[in-house]
């Protein structure tokens, strides 16, 4: 297949709602872009809508019970911070940029989401230290392309905060605009994470989370100014993406505090899991319940009644059951026993101990407790899709695709670049493309 571009950068702003598209075309560069892009307002985003296995689906075009990165972290219970799916090797199936490597092409990833240890050129990796003795720079470094991390560290490394935003993204803004100076990659991704940090933090509709669009205008202005120093605007494809969007919330259902009255979860007298039976796992809007064994009809029907009988009440904040089938058939995790929708200001939490509901007060989210706003949820709920937005080589203008869906983002990637993605659950977008 002939490819169509010769780089493709692929911009994720992590939740960016379609609900954003009014302002970002009245923000300078968004506006600029937007004159000769082709875009969807109407993106519907995959369950559970968490920022891990969307960003496995935009690399793959399949849903996450095919490449079965199905949560942001794995299930570890009891565990106060479980590891994140944060290395390649969980995804099943190829991946857009491991096409791109077999196909001779230069590739970079900065803080894109499971590519930990991938193979990628350029790879910035995101990975966080989550245990004390663990370390920023040596967990990077490990788990990404050495000699490109000190030397960005270098560069760049006084504009970091630790994890805190704005400066992460401008860290990354920073990395990237020499990366694309210096390597010229035909497949970049790029990962800013600024949105979505204040959405959680101060709420959908915050003068924080203006104020982080606003910085994406910018940081979108330095990219195409990049494109333009280094060259090769003329020959290079811009995609900007979000993942999901996000609700507000002011109340936290937590499902194992009842697991553990009914003995389903024992805990020793520190408060610590010794054993389980059931176990909800939160993706923040939606949850998964799983059981230790699949067999034990005992617990089967213990769980099932006491799912039944909290859901009948809507002050309990669960809007939806669904079966592992129906989990499966809308591309969640069929390993599940039951996945858990939440009602709109609701979220899920694992926690174990205390009152099944918890109102969200200031200090909880002073404290990062808890936060006002979370994804997760079904892409059903209302006002909840997400966007994608494409311009230049490659790319006709001015093309608008009235709805599409997240898988499809992966195969018209690999469309614009020759590659394919094999057989996936989502299909290129031939309308916008120049072929
Ligand atoms: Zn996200």
């Amino acid at each position: 297949m002939n490819s169509l571009t010769k780089h493709l950068i692929v911009i994720s702003f992590d939740c960016l709602s379609s609900l954003d598209f009014s302002q970002l075309e009245q923000l300078p560069n968004f506006q600029k872009l937007l004159q000769k892009a082709s875009y969807c307002k109407n993106v519907e985003t995959i369950y559970p809508s968490v920022t891990y296995p969307c960003h496995a689906t935009i690399v793959t075009g399949n849903f996450p019970k095919r490449h079965r990165i199905i949560n942001n972290t794995f299930l570890q219970p009891g565990r106060l911070s479980p590891d994140w799916y944060w290395h390649r090797k969980h995804i099943q199936g190829t991946t857009l940029y491991d096409e791109a490597k077999k196909a001779g092409m230069t590739t970079a990833a900065l803080l894109w989401p499971v590519t930990a240890r991938a193979n990628i050129d350029y790879n910035l990796p995101e990975i966080f230290p989550n245990r004390p003795w663990h370390h920023q720079v040596a967990v990077s470094l490990w788990n990404g392309s050495p000699l490109y991390l000190l030397d960005l560290e270098r560069r760049f490394g006084h504009i970091r905060k630790g994890l805190s935003q704005p400066e992460l993204d401008d860290f990354v803004l920073a990395s990237t605009v020499h990366t694309i100076k210096t390597k010229k990659p035909n497949l970049m991704l790029i990962h800013f994470v600024d949105l979505d940090s204040q959405r959680h933090y101060h709420g959908f509709n915050s003068k924080q989370a203006q104020d982080a669009i606003r910085r994406h205008d910018e940081r979108l202005g330095h990219i195409i100014q990049a494109l333009k120093d280094s060259q090769i605007y003329e020959e290079s494809t811009i995609i900007i993406l979000g993942d999901h969007s996000a609700l507000d919330e002011s109340k936290v259902i937590k499902p194992n505090v009842i697991l553990q009255q009914q003995g389903l979860i024992n805990l020793n007298h520190h408060g610590k899991v010794t054993d389980w039976k059931a176990y909800c796992k939160s993706c923040d809007g939606s949850a998964y319940i799983y059981l230790k064994d699949g067999d034990d009809t005992e617990t089967k029907t213990a769980v099932t009644e006491l799912i039944q009988t909290f859901s009948q009440n809507s002050l309990n904040g669960i809007e939806k059951i669904y079966t592992a089938e129906e989990a499966g058939i809308r591309g969640a995790d069929q390993q599940a026993f039951f996945m858990l929708e939440a009602h709109r200001g609701y979220y899920f939490s694992e926690q174990l101990q205390g009152d099944y509901i918890d109102e969200i007060t200031d200090e909880d989210v002073k404290q990062k407790k808890y936060t006002v706003a979370c994804h997760g949820y079904s892409p059903e709920k209302t006002d909840y899709k997400t966007v994608f937005i494409a311009v230049g080589k490659g790319i006709q203008p001015n093309k608008v695709i009235p709805t599409m869906h997240l898988t499809d983002e992966g195969p018209t990637f690999a469309r614009l670049l020759g590659l394919s993605l094999g057989q996936t659950d989502g299909k290129a977008i031939e309308e916008i493309l120049s072929l």
